[in-house]
């Protein structure tokens, strides 16, 4: 039985709750679990003022669990080793978090139980420390 994933899903000014399935982890590409996903000003302004006209997967800034590694997939883009269980941070490009929701492989935006990435754009972080409900991501950069 393969595995799906909940996504929340801006349909214009509203917000709903979809499943996707989780495809086979193509190479190069990484599955994440995410655990935190931070509401950036530019998904506020992508829902206050409609600028994208699609159906989308908001959120591009987030930390999640290394699920999944594709093959040839051993490093972040600093070069750091990475292996299944390593909490990463991601580093907002490549169209994450812009992505039609519909339009496969799915399960390109923040604001999901999992997350396909291209580790090209991934940090390895060693902890994360919540003060005053804000994150702060300690990137370990060497
Ligand atoms: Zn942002």
């Amino acid at each position: 039985m393969s595995r799906t994933g909940r996504a929340t899903v801006m349909t214009g000014k509203d917000f709903e709750v979809r499943e996707y399935p989780i495809p086979e982890i193509e190479p190069g590409t990484v599955l994440l679990r995410q655990e935190l996903g931070g509401i950036c000003g530019t998904d506020l302004h992508n829902w206050e003022f409609q600028r994208i006209e699609h159906d989308i997967i908001l959120g591009h800034e987030n930390v999640g669990i290394i699920d999944t590694l594709g093959a040839g997939v051993e490093t972040d883009y600093l070069g750091n080793p990475v292996k299944a269980g390593d909490r990463v941070v991601l580093s907002p490009s490549g169209g994450y978090g812009f992505s039609p929701s519909e339009e496969q492989p799915y399960l390109r935006g923040g604001f999901a139980e999992y997350i396909l990435w291209n580790p090209k754009s991934m940090f390895i972080i060693e902890k994360i420390v919540l003060i005053d409900h804000h994150i702060t991501p300690f990137v370990r950069l060497i």
